[in-house]
């Protein structure tokens, strides 16, 4: 048994524990888990939060008395059955950041954290939450996620303050950047800018209570986590690619936010400030589901032929959603329209975008477009 064995904190990710444990022992990682414990198995130099292996969590559970049930609901694999059916080995996982392991480091900025908790914990430790791709607003201190050192742009390697000879290494080390040291609880917070409080509000609670199906309240039919997630980043997916653009007349224009250049990256693969802003963007078109979206897609001059060009199978929910887009590609043409107008015209009417709304049974963005074919 080890002297020193810290309880794992609420929401504590497993290698976050395991180099407080080695810490708080006094030991750096290496002479920690290899000399003392034994463990001659890699650790460090892959992702030890997938799928740690069998004879690891029975070493741990051995010397710290932690239950294995405790040390596997610690792994990522806790997410199962809510961001991915299964998580596997290796590879790319949906709604998982990559952490790009190379040797003992991490190419990726796949470790996100909140300035504000690293400020405010009495001992530092990093969220298992702060790994999902989603995760880009704090959901305790509401404001943006960081995904590295502002001061020297090194991703979050906290384990790395444990490698090296002549360490001591210390469990407030967590708190500071690798490799310039600074105190990452002393970032300043950035608060998201969105003009939309609904939005952020459905984009926190998701965040913070994925099992509560917040989106049911939008009346998106998604009985269980997985289709709506699927359907989330196929629409996430959207927005970032090549026809994400196309939007800009509403995310710019209406809601007055700053443009944003295609990608042709996955979600995942994706910096904390950019999944951010597109991520608020999806929220807003969930809201009132579906019409916002079906107006939108309109707007972008999107048929379901392009939306579904892409790959993915898309769930029941956005499909539905999708389909309605060809049954509203009928438009009238601009005889129709004038015809529209003189008749309110007979009618003592004034011809608005409002009247015509309600004569071609169209909303709002739709009717304004009609308008423009009368003069
Ligand atoms: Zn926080
Ligand atoms: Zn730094």
């Amino acid at each position: 048994m080890l002297p020193i064995h810290p309880q794992p904190k609420q929401g504590e990710i497993l290698s976050s524990w395991l180099v407080r444990l080695a810490f708080s022992n006094g030991f750096p990682l290496h002479t920690f888990f290899n000399s003392l414990l034994g463990y001659k198995g890699a650790i460090w130099t892959r992702d030890i939060d997938r799928h740690p292996s069998e004879q690891f969590l029975q070493l741990v559970n051995e010397q710290t008395q932690q239950p294995l049930s405790v040390l596997r609901s610690m792994t990522l694999s806790a997410y199962e059955g809510t961001y991915f059916p299964e998580l596997p080995l290796h590879g790319d996982v949906t709604w998982l950041l990559a952490l790009g392991v190379y040797h003992r480091d991490h190419k990726r900025a796949g470790v996100q954290y909140c300035p504000l908790c690293l400020k405010t914990d009495s001992t530092p430790y990093y969220r298992m939450l702060w790994r999902i791709a989603s995760t880009v607003i704090c959901p305790v201190h509401y404001c943006a996620m960081e995904d590295d050192c502002p001061r020297c742009h090194a991703p979050v390697m906290f384990h790395r303050h444990g490698i090296g000879r002549h360490k001591i290494p210390y469990v407030e080390d967590l708190r500071h950047c690798y490799q310039c040291s600074l105190d990452l609880g002393g970032v300043s917070p950035r608060q998201p800018e969105w003009p939309d409080c609904h939005s952020l509000s459905f984009i926190t609670t998701l965040i913070a209570h994925p099992e509560l199906s917040p989106w049911r309240y939008l009346h998106i039919n998604a009985q269980c986590s997985i289709p709506f997630f699927i359907g989330l980043r196929a629409i996430l997916r959207l927005l970032n690619c090549r026809y994400g653009p196309r939007f800009e007349p509403i995310f710019c224009g209406e809601l007055g936010t700053p443009a944003l250049p295609p990608s042709r990256q996955d979600f995942e693969y994706l910096r904390s400030e950019r999944r951010l802003t597109l991520m608020l963007r999806a929220a807003w078109l969930l809201q009132e589901w579906p019409d916002r979206f079906i107006e939108a897609c309109h707007v972008a001059h999107l048929s379901r032929s392009r939306i579904t060009e892409y790959p993915d199978l898309l769930p029941f929910w956005l499909e539905e959603a999708i389909s309605r887009l060809d049954q509203r590609i009928y438009s009238p043409n601009q005889q129709e329209v004038l015809a529209a107008a003189a008749y309110l015209v007979r009618k003592g009417e004034q011809v608005s975008w409002e009247a015509l709304g309600e004569l071609f049974g169209v909303q709002r963005d739709w009717a304004k477009r009609l308008m423009k074919m009368t003069r």
